[in-house]
């Protein structure tokens, strides 16, 4: 079987292509925008599903030197993957388990006075002086020192950033997928102004939205994700990235149904004239979200069937999703047939707008049970 150009095997009913070259591309887009600030790569949730060590080992080729995970088991992957990449844990320090960050070289992103105080405590103890991440939080209310901890840590607690090195102070922005958005500004100069309270370190501030802001808000490290996965990251601009994954699937049945005749769960689409309706081999167990599910009574979002749009109808099941290929030549339409369900036509972020969501989500949800090709530019 061949799909895109790659055999595939007959046992697959759904396969998955994640383009690294896209993906390096992607980066390369960025770090030649922001240049000279660095480009890191964020890794976190498996490398937005992707597989984190395929995706931080083709940023690493490309030059990418720095990564951002969210768990110490992320950190783990690529530690494992690259044993000179520089890791960054954005969960912060978990209590207690300084000697596990340290003991694979991950760098915790401390979030709190409590964080700062163990990791120096532990460093202390240990004769270990591991660097470290210091999270300012200026507009967010999630994780990160307020600006009364930067006093603190400024004033009477002083000597304690003596014990370890700072190697990055950073924060994260709330809306820089709008430009316009005043937070924006009101974060950036926050930030400046906290970072300058602390002894002197790189500085970031810029998720991928933020890279398409001034360069003021790229200082020395930018810290892009959904951009790097082709991902809409900015709503003022067409979104520049290459889509760097395509879920497709493959017809198990087609079958004609009569005016008056309902389909799948619920009985939430009702044939209003004879129908073909092809039922696909993807459901919301393979990421296609249940929300991607058609109106009631009318075609839902379209995927892409040999070039031609056609409309989910119907409930999305468990496993399979039922498709209106009316029209459609019985050739093209038929069992065993690919249909590309989320990817270059089937636009990742058209479909999360149409499920109330955001490219992210659908993203991390690519489930484990499609077959997957990863394409590493070689082909
Ligand atoms: C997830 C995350 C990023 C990357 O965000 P994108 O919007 O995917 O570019 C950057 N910084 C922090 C702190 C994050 O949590």
């Amino acid at each position: 079987m061949i799909l895109e150009g790659q055999t595939i095997p007959p046992d697959a009913r759904s396969v998955l292509t994640i383009d690294l070259a896209a993906l390096v591309a992607n980066w390369r887009q960025i770090a030649d925008r922001v240049h000279p600030a660095a480009c890191a790569g964020v890794v976190k949730a498996d490398g937005y599903g992707l597989g984190i060590t395929d995706v931080a080992t083709a940023l690493a080729r490309a030059g990418c030197s720095t990564f951002f995970v969210a768990t110490l088991a992320e950190g783990r992957a690529v530690r494992a993957a690259l044993p000179p990449a520089i890791v960054y844990v954005l969960d912060g320090l978990l209590p207690g388990a300084a000697a596990h960050y340290a003991a694979m070289d991950l760098r915790p992103c401390l979030s709190s006075l409590e964080e700062i105080r163990e990791w120096a405590a532990w460093c202390a103890a240990d004769s270990r002086p591991a660097p470290a991440a210091i999270h300012i939080d200026t507009g967010m209310q999630r994780l990160g020192l307020t600006a009364a901890d930067v006093d603190t840590l400024a004033g009477p607690e002083r000597e304690i950033l003596s014990t370890f090195p700072i190697s990055l102070v950073m924060s994260h922005l709330a809306c820089a997928d709008v430009a316009a958005h005043p937070l924006n500004e009101t974060q950036r100069t926050a930030f400046l102004a906290l970072a300058q309270r602390l002894p002197r370190a790189p500085l970031s501030l810029a998720n991928s939205a933020g890279t398409f802001l001034d360069r003021a808000y790229h200082l020395d490290l930018v810290r892009p994700g959904i951009a790097l996965y082709g991902g809409r990251a900015s709503t003022d601009i067409p979104n520049p990235m290459r889509p760097v994954t395509r879920l497709s699937a493959r017809i198990l049945q087609v079958r004609t149904v009569a005016a008056g005749t309902p389909v799948g769960y619920a009985a939430t689409f009702t044939a209003p004239d004879a129908r073909r309706i092809a039922t696909v081999a993807s459901g919301y167990a393979d990421g296609f979200l249940r929300a991607l599910s058609g109106p009631t009574e009318r075609p839902g979002p379209l995927v892409t069937l040999d070039g031609h749009r056609v409309p989910v109808v119907g409930r999305v099941s468990m496993d399979v999703i039922a498709l209106d290929v009316t029209g459609i030549p019985e050739r093209e339409a038929c069992r065993g047939a690919w249909v590309e369900l989320i990817g270059p036509t089937s636009g990742l972020d058209d479909l999360a707008d149409h499920a109330g969501t955001i490219g992210y989500e659908l993203l991390t949800r690519l489930g484990r049970r499609s077959h997957r090709v990863v394409l590493d530019g070689s082909v």
